[in-house]
């Protein structure tokens, strides 16, 4: 039984209540292996066959840690400002799940491998929000379960099971956020921008391909009220693997409305995993959380402790890339860009895209009209982000070449776009096949021109009278029997050239 959950108006939320969050992002690392045995650590495959005796935990199967783990673990607590562990061990995570096969998870608990850092958030209107984490710690991936014969495909109503361990010890380090306060009306935002200023870092660094889609990148959204004014947190939920960043956003709404109805009922919250449902916005029950004694922890015994050398850390340390931030403002100097034009190729996730279009080729100005326009509008229209789109930045950028050398109007070029998203080949071929190219031989244009003039004997004879304002009813007429294909500037020059002759 489902019951629908009795919300509050956000702004009296706000009224009320301060909302605490606290973000835990857990990511795939895209290591060659898995963290614990030399399993192929690839997304997807058939089922059960990326596995061995060790990470389906079968008797007497020992792990050995992956030392690129280690390394992209210590990467990432630096890019985070993080204090890296002199010394930190693996924890045994207690708990039964049919897709865990050893019944514990390896993490680490008290000893994590990074914690106590930082990271600057550019909020929407370019607000910095500072976000202090907690800690970085590395731990496996477990299996998947795929519950058939349900209508929700959760286990609830399922008919049977089915187990896939490919999954099984992928490594992952999970990133937490202490608790942010002061965020206010913005929590869902600083929620967002939070997660893909993550995102982009991860990124940058190249340890992991960030597909919130394909879950190498997850979110879980803690959400607590307090009264306005106190200073004890509130009870939290734990919305679980939140997996767009628009669902963040409203994951984190969702919880903010919800738990303000029923604390001003009078009700309490109670701490609890939730699913979000990506179709009606909401937020539902999970299970009731387990407190860390719940899990048993103790230190791995198979593990020897990791020890990391200060030199490979600051040898690390180097390899670090420009900051996505500091990037940004050096791109936007570069390319001078205005504050609101850098936000708009940001918010649209354009930036790296329009760089491998201007790398191609294009210039600035061009590579980021086409892709924050016209694309954006093609990728929204179909649900799909730009980078989803059936065109590649080297495509765009021969797109805009042709524009450049007059082969192509503007409004040719987004057919031949068209073109080529609907899968009819590269540009050149989308030209050819459709006859989009701009008539460009003056005798052609003469001709549909002189045809022109003679249809309207009356314009002609006010263009020869030196009135080449009626020029445009025949740049028109041209246009229309050149299907639109031809310059309309150039045939405007012929036909006053053609009329004064
Ligand atoms: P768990 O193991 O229960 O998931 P973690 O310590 O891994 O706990 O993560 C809890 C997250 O919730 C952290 O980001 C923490 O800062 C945050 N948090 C803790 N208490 C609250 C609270 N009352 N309201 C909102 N967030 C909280
Ligand atoms: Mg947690
Ligand atoms: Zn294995």
């Amino acid at each position: 039984m489902t019951t629908v959950a009795e919300l509050m108006d956000y702004d009296e939320v706000l009224e009320r209540f301060d909302p605490v969050l606290g973000l835990e992002v857990h990511v795939e690392l895209n290591t060659n292996t898995k963290m614990f045995c030399g399993c192929a650590n690839v997304f997807g495959g058939e089922p059960n066959t990326h596995v061995c005796p060790t990470c389906l935990g079968l008797p007497g199967a020992l792990p050995a840690v992956n030392g690129k783990a280690v390394e992209s673990a210590i990467r990432i607590g630096l890019a985070l400002n993080c204090e890296i562990a002199r010394w930190c061990r693996f924890a045994r995570k207690n708990y039964f799940y049919p897709d865990m096969p050893k019944n514990f998870q390896t993490s680490q608990y008290d000893e994590p491998i990074a914690f106590n850092g930082h990271l600057d958030v550019v909020l929407d209107d370019g607000t910095v929000f500072g976000v202090d984490i907690e800690r970085a710690h590395m731990e496996e991936d477990t299996g998947k379960s795929l519950h058939v014969g349900g209508h929700t495909g959760r286990i609830h109503g399922a008919e049977h099971s089915l187990l896939d361990y490919n999954r099984a010890g992928v490594p992952l380090i999970e990133i937490v956020t202490k608790p942010l306060v002061g965020v206010g009306a913005r929590a869902p935002e600083v929620a967002r921008a939070y997660v893909r200023a993550l995102r982009d870092l991860l990124s940058a660094l190249g340890v992991s391909d960030v597909r919130m889609d394909q879950g190498s990148l997850r979110c879980d959204a803690n959400v607590s009220l307090m009264p306005k004014g106190a200073t004890v947190f509130g009870t939290r939920t734990e919305t679980k693997n939140v997996n767009s960043l628009r669902s963040v956003e409203r994951a984190v709404r969702y919880e903010m409305t919800r738990q303000g109805a029923v604390l001003t009922a009078g009700g309490t919250v109670t701490q609890e995993t939730r699913h979000f449902d990506e179709s009606t916005g909401a937020t539902s029950s999970g299970r009731t959380k387990e407190t860390a004694e719940d899990y048993r922890y103790f230190p791995e015994p198979d593990l020897v402790p990791i020890a990391p050398p200060r030199e490979w850390v600051e040898q690390l340390r180097s390899t670090l890339p420009e900051p996505p931030w500091q990037r940004r403002k050096r791109i936007q100097a570069e390319w001078g860009l205005t504050d609101l034009e850098l936000r708009d190729l940001v918010n649209a996730d354009a930036l790296d895209i329009v760089l491998d279009t201007v790398r191609a080729g294009a210039p600035p100005a061009e590579a980021r009209s086409w892709w924050v326009s016209y694309l954006l509008q093609r990728a929204n229209a179909g649900g799909v982000e730009l980078a989803d789109l059936a065109i590649t930045p080297a495509q765009v950028a021969r797109v805009i070449a042709l524009v450049a050398d007059g082969s192509l109007t503007n409004k040719l070029a987004r057919e031949v776009v068209d073109g080529v998203l609907a899968g009819e080949g590269a540009p050149e071929e989308v030209v050819d096949r459709r006859g989009l190219r701009v008539v460009s031989d003056d005798s052609a244009l003469l001709a549909a021109i002189d045809e022109a003039l003679a249809g309207q004997p009356d314009v002609a004879e006010k263009i020869r009278g030196g009135k080449v304002q009626a020029a445009g009813a025949i740049v028109g007429a041209v246009m229309k029997a050149t299907k639109g294909q031809a310059d309309a500037k150039r045939v405007r020059e012929l036909v006053i050239s053609r009329c004064g002759e």
